[in-house]
């Protein structure tokens, strides 16, 4: 029997947990909850097991018990651990079960907090009600899966821990868990669970019947929580549960997360920051969103030992515990919603939009700051005006996030480690690009902010209308074109570049102006992403400096 066990254990569903938001906060504590959990999964399993070694993520005992209040904020832990411990396969399983049992009665005590916390005037046997659904919901929501393998020096590390890995992925598509039945109207932000009630819903209830039960039932929330008089001054409260908001248990616990964590924040020694909304993102009528996920992780895992493993987990911690946050918060003006390994996804203003995405990837592959040499990330960048409906702008990122990721050029043979780009205006105006972030080792964003300076020195403001004007009517119809002849391009380009020089200016050098665009021209998929770039980066242009 094997005295040592290698354990991997999971906490989700991911996507449900931070999908479903109406606000930047749900968002921000959706993720912050998912990390918070499986932080308090390590910390369960170091109790119980306190000589067990948690290889990914690196995370000491001393830091779980005293959190750093620098950084608090930031969701920094990813979805799952893998650590080694010590025991036979029973023991060991015994102690992951209680694991994972306390993860459950952490998120129950955190949702029936809320209840508490949202309704302290019901009676107990009406809390108790409440209590009851959210406690079926959380069991039906959540997700833990966890292996436990034999930890044998006969095999190598990386051979046991891809059994793990296999055995995980097995256990995941059996799909244990079953859903709850549901009678009454679902939940205004999830649209997915039942909201909470207090009355029962009869099978015969019509809609209106029903709508007025919940009314009913969230009429009785603490004024704190409703929407402010006019004129009043609790400013703060503002639309925390609106009037036509009637949440289940999950999403009320994740819209006032931040009174659980207040006094967790307290302790630390730090004071808990309300995450801004896009409104107080940046200044002027647009925002932007980067989100960013690191290439072929598996590979950079895949080291034989133990040692190559732990030494992948520690520089990831110093880059997403350190790097990161230093360069979205402390040298430009970003939120970090997290930043847990590789992923990281914060909400910027517009004008540090690329030079954030560009520091961030190439902190990655530096060699003090990321995984080094060889490290490459895919990053999707959006900017979206502040009226646009949330949930959608989020799933745009990542659908940028995942363009970027699949991007690949059949000359140079690049793959991945692209950066994927979108502006929608207010108007419904898509421009959509996609590039990769090096060409022949050099950094494509040089190329990018010379383009810029030219546009904010030398070119007319009408440069990309002429610009669009001249080239788009020359476009195939199918959308992977390019314009066939270079040559006229090249032409083309010059004569557009000369006929924009802005009053009073003048352009030197404009061959060499020419070329790097022909080098954006030449990296690009399509010439509608060569079109699209240059209509983004003339409202990159536009907005910056003007708003502040
Ligand atoms: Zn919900």
């Amino acid at each position: 029997m094997s005295k040592r066990q290698l354990v991997i254990f999971t906490v989700g569903p991911v996507q449900s947990f931070i999908a479903s938001a109406r606000k930047t906060e749900d968002f921000w504590s959706g993720s912050y909850i998912l990390s918070y959990l499986v932080r308090e999964a390590m910390k369960a399993l170091y109790q119980a097991a306190p000589h067990c070694e948690i290889v990914y993520p690196l995370v000491t005992k001393e830091e779980l018990e005293n959190p750093s209040s620098r950084h608090l904020h930031i969701a920094s832990i990813p979805n799952r651990f893998t650590a080694i411990v010590n025991g036979e396969a029973e023991k060991v399983e015994a102690i992951l079960q209680e694991t994972d049992q306390s993860v459950r009665n952490v998120f129950c005590d955190f949702c029936f907090q809320a209840i508490d916390n949202v309704f302290p005037f019901l009676l107990d046997h009406e809390k108790e009600k409440l209590k009851t659904t959210t406690e079926a919901q959380i069991r039906s929501f959540l997700e833990i899966y966890w292996v436990a393998e034999p930890y044998d020096e006969t095999e190598s590390f990386r051979q046991i821990r891809e059994r793990a890995e296999r055995r995980l992925g097995a256990l995941k598509n059996e799909k244990r868990y079953g859903s709850v039945p549901q009678h009454g109207l679902v939940c205004t932000v999830c649209k997915e669970r039942e909201a909470l009630c207090l009355e029962d819903i009869d099978e015969f209830d019509r809609y209106g019947a029903m709508k007025q039960k919940l009314v009913r039932t969230w009429e009785r929330r603490a004024g704190i929580y409703k929407e402010p008089e006019e004129n009043s001054e609790q400013e703060q409260y503002v639309g925390r549960i609106k009037k036509n908001e009637f949440l289940c248990g999950i999403c009320l616990g994740k819209r006032v997360a931040r009174d659980y964590f207040t006094p967790i924040f307290e302790t630390a020694g730090t004071k808990f920051r309300i995450f801004p909304s896009v409104t107080e993102i940046g200044s002027g009528k647009y925002y932007a969103i980067v989100m960013m996920d690191g290439d072929n992780m598996g590979k950079w895992f895949s080291g034989e030992n133990k040692e190559d493993y732990s030494r992948i987990s520690r520089k990831l911690a110093h880059f997403s515990q350190e790097v990161v946050p230093n360069i979205v918060e402390k040298d430009y003006h970003g939120r970090l919603v997290y930043a847990g390994g590789d992923d990281v996804l914060a909400f910027v203003p517009v004008d540090e939009a690329l030079k954030i995405a560009e520091e961030l990837r190439f902190a990655f592959s530096d060699e003090k700051k990321g995984l080094g040499k060889g490290a490459t990330a895919s990053v999707g960048l959006i900017v979206a005006h502040k009226k646009a409906p949330l949930q959608l702008v989020l799933n745009e990122v990542r659908r940028l996030e995942q363009k970027a990721k699949s991007y690949y050029s059949e000359t140079t043979k690049h793959q991945k480690d692209a950066l994927a780009i979108a502006v929608h205006t207010r108007s419904g105006e898509i421009s959509e690009a996609v590039l990769p972030w090096t060409v022949e080792q050099e950094k494509i964003t040089d190329e990018l902010h010379q383009f810029l300076l030219l546009l904010k020195e030398s070119l007319s403001p009408t440069f990309i209308h002429h610009f669009t004007q001249a080239f788009y009517p020359l476009l195939h119809e199918d959308y992977h074109s390019k314009w066939e002849n270079k040559e006229m391009v090249r032409t083309e380009l010059r004569r557009l570049l000369k006929r924009s020089v802005k009053e009073g200016a003048k352009i030197n050098n404009l061959d060499s102006h020419v070329e790097t665009l022909m080098k954006l021209y030449d990296i690009v998929p399509s010439g509608y992403d060569f079109l699209y770039l240059l209509k983004i980066l003339t409202f990159f242009k536009r907005k910056e400096g003007t708003e502040k």
